[in-house]
């Protein structure tokens, strides 16, 4: 019984490594939250066992003063705000391994080894703490979302970095002045305010998931320090995912790591432009776009950030139901930074039960539109404008875009002729092919399913 916790340990880490297995897969999703979820369990239980713990009673407050600020943050918090969410759990988490590395070091004053462990430990759980509070308010609007750049910004970025590792080095080094863990402490929690200061709020996303990346280290080097494999393991999970997540999504919006890491990301929105020259564009009402999809062979979705903002995929799952009663092949496309974080498309439609096997990756389904009737766009923009192909002064020039404008009739729902997140007009709209439904999404779609004719068979 004594060593129960090592067979949990092990039991928690092979359940955390599968949990990333079958995240990989809409079909497995479910499975792989509940592993991850019981993998935590099994960690927390096993840890509460081992012998170093000789009371309950802090760890009980402690664990009610945390579920009393979790359990009420994942009941308010709609689904549209979860970038925020993930933002702020990343910034409890690292500032839990920065303090445990805070109170190791004036409870050891260790040196060698552990001391670099703690060092890296603390450097980035501070710096990773106030990051992702930074984060946390643009993504909330509660701090100015616009980049915030001054001459020689990065230098000082750096300059400070540069210190606080001279000072993080001394303390492993040994005979560090008393002054040295607090200044090093106070110097990691100010470049985290410092590194998020010049990235606009929208590329607040690709930020989290590299922040994801770095409270992953944290914590893994916080195993180091307190020799815990469960740690070691399930930090380095994270910090590689978290990183190979930050990649994938500067790949899908033509984005350079390095941007990412020099924070240069707030020139793309200054560039943007709103297009001031009014054009026409045909709009058509919810009969027409009835008419038109009851009568295609092939129909592809796209849905977009409008989407999950109407919450429109309920109505959404009606649409698709009703067309294909009626025989229309009804497929989705899902770009894969479409709305405000990775997968949001793919939650949203696999709450809806949208069978997974009509959602298509860009790549796998970007040659079929040209063999479609109709490309519904429902509240997606940047994702589907032909301008990041061809033309090189738009700020998302090199963007992979799926390419809605070769199919037959392109229908977009939207609610005005206002930009999305890029913040730059839409050629899409302008083109012959396309049709234009103003409206909220949801509303929207609901009147299409009412209009829809009884009975047609395509
Ligand atoms: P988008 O370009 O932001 O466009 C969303 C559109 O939805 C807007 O044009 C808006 O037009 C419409 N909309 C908003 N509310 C609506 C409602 N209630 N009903 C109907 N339409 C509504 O979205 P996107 O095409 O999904 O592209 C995602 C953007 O986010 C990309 O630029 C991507 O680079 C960026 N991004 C994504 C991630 C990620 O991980 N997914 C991360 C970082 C950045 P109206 O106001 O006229 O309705």
């Amino acid at each position: 019984m004594e060593q129960f916790w090592q067979y949990a340990y092990i039991i928690a880490a092979v359940l955390i490594v599968l949990s990333i297995k079958w995240l990989n897969s809409p079909v497995t999703a479910r499975r792989g939250v509940r592993a991850g979820q019981i993998g935590m369990l099994f960690a927390v239980i096993g840890t509460l066992l081992r012998h170093e713990v000789v009371s309950y009673e802090w760890i009980f407050i402690a664990f009610l003063i945390g579920a009393g600020i979790g359990v009420p943050l994942a009941f308010l918090m709609p689904m549209t705000a979860v970038p925020q969410l993930t933002a702020l759990s990343h910034a409890f988490g690292a500032l839990a391994a920065a303090l445990v590395g805070t109170a190791e070091y004036y409870r050891e004053f260790p040196t060698g080894f552990t001391m670099g462990a703690l060092v890296i430990e603390t450097l980035l759980g501070y710096l990773t703490f106030t990051a992702s509070v930074m984060a946390f308010g643009k993504l909330q609007e509660l701090v100015p979302t616009r980049p915030m750049t001054y001459r020689g910004q990065n230098f000082v970025n750096l300059t400070l970095l540069v210190i606080a590792i001279g000072i993080g080095v001394w303390l492993i080094a040994g005979g560090a002045p008393t002054w040295a863990f607090p200044a090093f402490s106070i110097l990691s929690l100010l470049f985290g305010v410092l590194l998020i200061l010049p990235i606009g709020g929208g590329d607040m996303p690709t930020v989290i998931a590299l922040l994801n990346s770095y409270a992953g280290m944290a914590a893994a080097a916080m195993g180091f320090a307190l020799n815990n494999k469960l740690l070691i393991i399930a930090g380095a999970l994270n910090a590689a995912s978290g990183f190979i997540l930050s990649v994938i999504m500067c790949k899908a919006m033509n984005r350079s790591f390095t941007n990412v890491l020099f924070g240069a990301f707030g020139q793309v929105e200054a560039g943007a432009t709103v297009a001031s020259v009014a054009k026409p564009v045909k709009s058509a009402s919810p009969e027409d776009a009835a008419y038109l999809l009851s009568t295609a062979r092939r129909v592809i979705i796209v849905p977009g950030y409008g989407m999950a903002v109407a919450q429109a995929q309920h109505k959404v799952r009606e649409l698709y139901d009703q067309l294909t009663k009626r025989g229309v092949d009804v497929q989705f496309a899902i770009h894969p930074v479409a709305g405000r974080m990775p997968g949001h498309m793919n939650v949203l439609l696999a709450e809806a039960d949208i069978p997974y096997d009509r959602l298509h990756e860009m790549e796998d389904i970007n040659d079929e539109f040209a063999e479609t009737d109709v490309a519904l766009v429902i509240g997606a923009n940047d994702v589907v404008n032909p301008a990041a192909r061809h033309d090189k002064t738009s700020p998302i020039y090199g963007m992979p875009i799926l390419d809605v404008d070769k199919a037959q009739t392109v229908m977009v729902i939207k609610r005005s002729m206002n930009p999305g997140f890029a913040g730059i007009d839409n050629e899409l709209y302008y083109m012959d092919r396309t049709l234009m439904l103003f409206g909220d999404a949801k509303a929207f779609v609901g009147e299409i399913v009412k209009a829809l004719p009884v009975g047609v068979i395509a």
